[in-house]
C-alpha cells in the first residue's frame, strides 16, 4: 500500500487563504541536504516519512518546503511549537535579548530568567515557585529525580509503564519503552502497570492499578520511595489517558511511603489539553516538583524543574549546574511564550478546537474499522490503528500509509505508541477548526483510499 502514495489528490475542502505566503527560497535542495545528512549525520536521527520534507519556512500552524509548498504542521515540531512557528512576539523578544546580552549564567544577576521564573510560578498551584532551568525534558526530569532523591535520602522511584521521561542515565531508566531504553536501564526504577483504560491489563479499573502500586512499594523497596513520575497523558507511548481517580490515589499511597510526586508535564502541560494549563490540574492533584520543556520555549531549547522552596533547598547539599539552562535568550522566549498564550486566549482555543477535531475523529472511527480508538485532550489528541478491533491487534504499516498519504495531501501528523501504530496530533494551539476540518479531510481520504 505505501508504495500508492505518488498519484494522491486533494481532498474536497481547500484550507483559507492564509495571509502569508512563502518568501523566496534559494537554498539547497532537499536531495543535497540528504546526501550531506547522510554522510555527516548519525544514521539514528528518526524520520517518519520515506523522504524527510526539506522545510524551509515556518508561519503559525503552517510549515513550507523549498518549492513553497505549504503543510499543516499537525505535529507541531513534536508538540514543541505552542503559539505557532515563528510567531512576531516570541521572534522579537528573542532578537532584542541577542542584541543586548547573548548569554549569561546563574553565576550572575539575569533579569531574563528571573522575570520567566516569576511568571512560570505564577502559572502553578500551592507553593510550586521555585525553579531551576535546563535545555530540554530530558534534563529537567533528570533533575527532578535527582532533587527527590536527595531531599527524601531514598533511592527508589516509581515511573508508569509506556512512558517516555527522556533518554539520559536516571530517565531512560524511568522511561518504560524498550525500544528508547539501552542495556534496559533501570537505575532503581520500578514500572508499575499503566492505566490505560484502553490496552491496560486492568481497563478502566483504578483501584487495581493503585493496588499495583502499593505493591511495589510493600514488596520490591525498603518501604520508602523517592519519586513517583508520571505524565497526565503520555505522549511519545500514544497519547494515552489515564484511569480516572488512579493519579490522587497513587499520590497518596506514594507520599505516605515518603515519596515526592513528579508531574512531567514537559509534553501535557503548557495549555496543550485546553481544560487546563497543566495536564496535572485534570486529577485535581497538586505535585511538588513539575518539569517542563517543548512547548515553553515554543522550539526554543528550554526546560524547567518547578517545585516548593523547602525542596528546592535539597539541590544545594551538592553543586549542580547547567552552562545553558536559563539562558537569557531563552528564558526570554519563554516569558514571550506565556504573554501570547495569554494575550491570543490559546489555552481557551486548544479547548474549543481540540473539542471540535476530537469529534469528527470520532466520527471517522464509526466509517472505518481500522481506527480502534480516538483519545486525549484539547490539543494532544491520539488516533489508534488497529487491524482487529477485538484483538486490538495494531496496524502499524496502515499508520505509516494514512501518514505518507496526508504528507501528499500537505498534513503532517506524528506517531507514537509502543507498536508504532497511534497517529500524534499535537498542532500549535492556534490550530483552527478550518485546519482541523482539512486534516480529517485529508485522513478520511487518505483511509478510503486503503
Ligand atoms: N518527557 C516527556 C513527556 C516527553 O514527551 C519528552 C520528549 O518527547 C521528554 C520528557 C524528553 O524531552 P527532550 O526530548 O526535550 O529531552
Amino acid at each position: 500500500a505505501a508504495e500508492r502514495t505518488k498519484d494522491v489528490v486533494a481532498p474536497t475542502k481547500e484550507l483559507p487563504a492564509f495571509d502569508y505566503s512563502p518568501s523566496a527560497y534559494s537554498g539547497p535542495t532537499g536531495d543535497e541536504i540528504l546526501a550531506k545528512r547522510r554522510e555527516y549525520l548519525s544514521p539514528s536521527i528518526l524520520h517518519s516519512y520515506k523522504t524527510p520534507l526539506n522545510v524551509v519556512e515556518g508561519k503559525r500552524q503552517y510549515l513550507f518546503d523549498d518549492k513553497g509548498r505549504r503543510y499543516v504542521d499537525a505535529f507541531g515540531g513534536i508538540a514543541t511549537v505552542c503559539c505557532g512557528h515563528c510567531h512576531p512576539d516570541v521572534v522579537a523578544a528573542i532578537v532584542e535579548q541577542t542584541k543586548r546580552l547573548q548569554h549569561s549564567t546563574v553565576l550572575y544577576l539575569n533579569h531574563a530568567m528571573a522575570d520567566f521564573a516569576q511568571a512560570l510560578a505564577s502559572k502553578l498551584p500551592g507553593n510550586l515557585k521555585v525553579a531551576f532551568f535546563t535545555n530540554s525534558g530530558t534534563e529537567a526530569n533528570e533533575l527532578a529525580i535527582l532533587m527527590a532523591r536527595l531531599y527524601t535520602g531514598s533511592h527508589d522511584i516509581i515511573s508508569l509503564r509506556n512512558s517516555y521521561h527522556g533518554n539520559g542515565g536516571g530517565t531512560m531508566g524511568a522511561t518504560a519503552q524498550s525500544i528508547w531504553k539501552y542495556n534496559v536501564v533501570q537505575s532503581g526504577v520500578h514500572h508499575a502497570v499503566n492505566p490505560d483504560p484502553y490496552r491496560g491489563l486492568f481497563g478502566s479499573d483504578a483501584e487495581k492499578y493503585v493496588r499495583d502500586v502499593q505493591e511495589i512499594i510493600n514488596f520490591g523497596t525498603s518501604g520508602s520511595v523517592a519519586a513517583f513520575i508520571s505524565e497526565a497523558i503520555q505522549g511519545v507511548g500514544g497519547i494515552v489517558e489515564m484511569a480516572p481517580g488512579y493519579l490522587p490515589a497513587v499520590y497518596d499511597i506514594v507520599r505516605k511511603a515518603g515519596g515526592l510526586c513528579i508531574a512531567d508535564e514537559v509534553q501535557c502541560g503548557v495549555a496543550r489539553t485546553g481544560s487546563h494549563f497543566w495536564g496535572f490540574e485534570a486529577h485535581g492533584v497538586v505535585p511538588d516538583i513539575v518539569t517542563v520543556a517543548k512547548g515553553i520555549g515554543n522550539g526554543i531549547p528550554l526546560g524547567a524543574v518547578v517545585t516548593t522552596p523547602e525542596i528546592a533547598k535539597a539541590l544545594t547539599r551538592r553543586n549542580y549546574f547547567n552552562t545553558f539552562g536559563g539562558n537569557p535568550v531563552c528564558t526570554a522566549a519563554g516569558l514571550a511564550v506565556l504573554k501570547v498564550i495569554e494575550k491570543e486566549k490559546l489555552q481557551e482555543n486548544a479547548f474549543e478546537v481540540g473539542s471540535y477535531l476530537k469529534e469528527r475523529l470520532t466520527a471517522l472511527k464509526d466509517k472505518y474499522e481500522l481506527i480502534g480508538d480516538v483519545r486525549g485532550q484539547g490539543m494532544l489528541l491520539g488516533v489508534e490503528l488497529v487491524t482487529d478491533r477485538q484483538l486490538k491487534t495494531p496496524a502499524p504499516n496502515e499508520t505509516l500509509y494514512v501518514m505518507e498519504q496526508m504528507k501528499e495531501l500537505g498534513v503532517l501528523i506524528g506517531k507514537g505508541g509502543y507498536y508504532g501504530n497511534v497517529f500524534r496530533i499535537t498542532p500549535p494551539l492556534c490550530f483552527t477548526k478550518e485546519d482541523a476540518d482539512f486534516l480529517v479531510d485529508a485522513m478520511d481520504y487518505s483511509f478510503s483510499r486503503m
